[in-house]
């Protein structure tokens, strides 16, 4: 703990921690000490980890990187994080994110930019987002892991730029409680470590019925960590045709071909299958998204939690809700909020948001007619691209930054476990990774699938 916290001070360059718990982590850490003492020490037992801002941490700041949310200190613990604490973990701090999760480059948060430990030459590179803090904080050794959420992959991106190891559960397995929501039907928490190991240990005590998230599922988690045997013979893996994109790099072909032949030596059948609807994936995200986003944001009026705006004489509620929300939230959660409330809007609720939820379910049928006719995982690219410069994609029209989750938004659209695993460097020395998608609630094999990838 020790050693993080000083690496931590040493790497403030990076921007990875918003606010750091120094007083909290050595407290813990000497508790851990004490369990590890008396014999009684459990999975985490003083493993320092990072939590993303957006996890709710009783006392501690918990802003989504929000100016809306400035100082905001809940009187609750999150289950995730209360889980992980209660497993042993140590918290060094809360991670710098893109502003309540909505970015795939670290760069709308009210904290300033993430910076990606991999440069090429002098020029500072994005680690992705929206969990960008976590990713350059596990690949900077500042923790040996962290939390991330996903509502489109935001915990898959960032690892895969970062050259770590990042766990999507299934929707439902991690609670959803005491995380601050972006898009409740999309969001899911998940573990940010170096390897599939650390993975598999921190996804079971994140994991796991929560009475209080009423879409938290009520079945037993796995000893994930027992079940990296590496033996994958037999398995079917699925490589989706409608992946293979127009101006792909080779490399990236050439590193999904790679991820095949060796899923194929270690005995896995490798099959081409078919995922008709992937087109329609980014698109019906970005309507679902923003809609879900919208409705969630509404609480922060200037009321109930962080900011207010200082009013003007003569200023009623309207201006003060008018006002504070014009202060507190940044560009581009102001495009979300305004996306979502015209698709929610009575005249095209049925012409866009209905129309995605239908998309929606065919999208999630394609994969259930996958896993029906055997195939066990599908392999995929995590990402269409390396990391690409800070502030290059920012100036551009905002498309071109959602085109980045082209490969990751199927997954939280179908509610399934997806994993990203560093599997290559790019000709300039950059981290590439890729995904690897799993059957619901199948998460102990979609370790052991990735286990042998590694
Ligand atoms: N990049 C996606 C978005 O901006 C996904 C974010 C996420 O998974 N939190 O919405």
């Amino acid at each position: 703990t020790e050693a993080c916290l000083a690496a931590i001070d040493g790497a403030s360059a990076l921007n990875a921690f918003a606010h750091r718990t120094p007083e909290i982590a050595m407290e813990r850490a000497r508790a851990a000490d004490q369990r590890i003492k008396a014999g009684d020490a459990p999975d985490l037992c003083g493993i320092p980890l990072g939590i993303k801002d957006l996890f709710c941490t009783e006392g501690v700041e918990s802003q989504a990187a929000s100016h809306i949310l400035h100082d905001f200190k809940p009187e609750y613990e999150s289950t995730v994080s209360a889980q992980l604490r209660d497993a042993g973990a140590v918290m060094l701090g809360k991670l710098n994110m893109d502003e309540f999760a909505m970015g795939s480059s670290n760069e709308t948060s009210t904290y300033g930019p993430v910076v990606n430990p991999w440069k090429i030459d002098d020029r500072s590179l994005t680690p992705g987002g929206s969990s960008g803090g976590s990713a350059a904080a596990v690949a900077a050794d500042l923790c040996l892991g962290a939390t991330g959420t996903d509502t489109g992959g935001s915990i898959r991106q960032p690892a895969a730029f970062t050259g770590i190891t990042g766990l999507k559960p299934t929707y439902g397995r991690c609670s959803r409680w005491g995380i601050i929501a972006f898009a409740s039907s999309l969001d899911q928490a998940g573990p940010m470590a170096r390897d599939v190991r650390d993975c598999a240990i921190m996804a079971r005590a994140m994991c796991g019925h929560d009475p209080k998230d009423s879409t938290s599922a009520d079945l037993p988690v796995p000893d994930f960590e027992a079940m990296l045997t590496g033996d994958i013979r037999g398995k079917t893996i699925g490589i989706p045709r409608e992946y293979r994109m127009d101006g792909m790099p080779d490399e990236i072909e050439a590193l999904w071909a790679e991820g095949r032949a060796m899923l194929a030596d270690a005995g896995a059948k490798i099959v081409d299958i078919s995922l008709p609807h992937t087109k329609y994936a980014l698109p019906a995200y970005y309507v679902i998204a923003p809609a879900e986003a919208s409705s969630n944001l509404a609480r922060y009026d200037g009321v109930r939690y962080g900011h207010r705006a200082r009013l003007a004489q003569g200023d009623g509620i309207v201006e003060m809700y008018e006002k504070t929300r014009a202060e507190g939230f940044g560009a581009e959660v102001k495009r979300r909020v305004m996306v979502g409330t015209y698709v929610l809007s009575a005249g095209f609720y049925d012409a866009y948001y209905n129309r995605a939820r239908k998309v929606r379910t065919l999208i999630k049928r394609d994969f259930e007619e996958a896993f029906a006719a055997g195939v066990d995982a599908i392999l995929t690219p995590a990402t269409p691209s390396p990391a690409f410069g800070l502030g290059e994609m920012t100036d551009a029209d905002p498309v071109q930054m959602y085109l980045n989750d082209v490969f990751t938004v199927t997954v939280n659209l179908a509610g399934l476990p997806g994993i990203a695993v560093p599997t290559g460097l790019d000709r300039q020395g950059l981290p590439l990774g890729l995904q690897l998608i799993g059957r619901p609630w199948d998460e102990g094999d979609l370790l052991n699938t990735a286990y042998a990838l590694e």
